[in-house]
């Protein structure tokens, strides 16, 4: 078992949302505090991710927001973190979330999350890392994303083993249950090709 220290959250901007979906990535936040795991986002005030932010600091976590330039007035960079990183990209970003986690947990998003949890499950699937990856189905919102995968299987783009490059959990604190129990890697990962 690996001890985890950093988890990336990857989340969707918008507050326009079921009330639900901001009270857990709240109770993920607060329960990163608990536990003594830092949060690393993308950096926003906005939507879940600035609720994710303020509740883990609330708690006395630790946080770090990597934001790029450009996106620093849209997303409202959040400066009440214990780090934000300015970043030149959105590449640099994507990188950075990266190398400062040693997991990553997906709640609901929007197209932006999407990318960034495809990125990171790809990269995985790949042999580029072997950084535990979870999917914070919540109250079934990532449904239809699994049912495409088990579509993508069944056609014969997506190979079946392929499916355990993520764990699916339902609450919060299985988030960190499910980090837990992945296995440190059996050989290194090839990151120095990312
Ligand atoms: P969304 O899920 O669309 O609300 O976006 C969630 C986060 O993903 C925001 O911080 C966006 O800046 C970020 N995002 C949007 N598009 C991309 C992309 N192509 N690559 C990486 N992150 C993105």
């Amino acid at each position: 078992m690996t001890e985890l220290q950093s988890l990336c959250v990857y989340c969707g901007s918008s507050s326009d949302v079921d009330p639900v979906h901001l009270d857990n990535a709240r109770a993920l936040g607060r329960m990163a505090a608990e536990r003594g795991v830092g949060i690393v986002f993308g950096g926003g005030r906005v939507g879940l991710m600035g609720v994710l932010a303020d509740a883990c600091m609330a708690a006395g976590g630790r946080v770090i927001g990597i934001i790029p330039r450009d996106l620093d007035d849209r997303e409202v960079g959040h400066r009440d973190v214990s780090e934000l990183e300015i970043v030149d990209s959105m590449h640099v970003r994507k990188m950075r979330m990266f190398h400062r986690s040693d997991a990553f947990c997906v709640l609901p998003g929007g197209l932006g999350t999407l990318d960034e949890a495809f990125e990171i499950i790809t990269w995985r699937q790949l042999g580029f890392h072997d950084k535990p990856i979870v999917l914070f189905n919540l109250a079934g919102y990532w449904n239809p994303l699994l049912a495409l995968i088990d579509h993508q299987i069944a056609e014969g783009y997506v190979r079946p083993q392929h499916r355990d490059l993520f764990e699916v959990v339902e609450a919060p604190e299985a988030v960190f249950e499910a980090v837990a129990r992945a296995r440190p890697p059996a050989k290194p990962a090839r990151t120095e090709r990312l």
